[in-house]
């Protein structure tokens, strides 16, 4: 992956404030409020900072988590997974191995019935799907 490298004051024109707090300050949207929860549209997901391709819709599933998840990335190399101990909790943060913006957390064997029982649960606001249509 092309690495992309951008300050802070470039990352603040270019995302919209919600988006910037979330990719580029590791925030959290709120659960059942963005736009990809339900989406099962098929296309591509991709960062919203930078365009890279993240995941596929053939790897969305119903978690009922609030959140858009995911079984696993598109390459295992479009993410960098971080341990995260920030709140008290011992998580794994998903960044965008671009251009290094949060995504969200990955959680392992909950019993989700996917073939890597691996739950990538990504902001919506961190990704932009792209479909076939709107390609042309
Ligand atoms: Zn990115």
């Amino acid at each position: 992956m092309n690495k992309v490298m951008k300050t802070d004051a470039e990352w603040r024109v270019q995302l919209n404030p919600e988006e910037y707090r979330v990719l580029r300050q590791a925030g959290t949207e709120r659960p059942f409020t963005g736009e990809y929860v339900d989406t099962k549209t098929e296309g591509v997901y991709s960062c919203r900072a930078c365009g890279a391709e993240l995941f596929t819709s053939d790897s969305k599933f119903e978690s009922h988590c609030g959140w858009p998840s995911f079984y696993e990335p598109s390459a295992a190399d479009h993410v960098t997974l971080i341990e995260d101990r920030s709140l008290g909790m011992a998580r794994v943060e998903v960044r965008c191995a671009a251009c290094d913006s949060h995504l969200g957390h990955v959680f392992h064997g909950e019993g989700y019935p996917t073939p890597t029982d691996d739950r990538y649960c990504i902001n919506s606001v961190s990704l932009k799907l792209r479909t076939s249509a709107s390609d042309k």
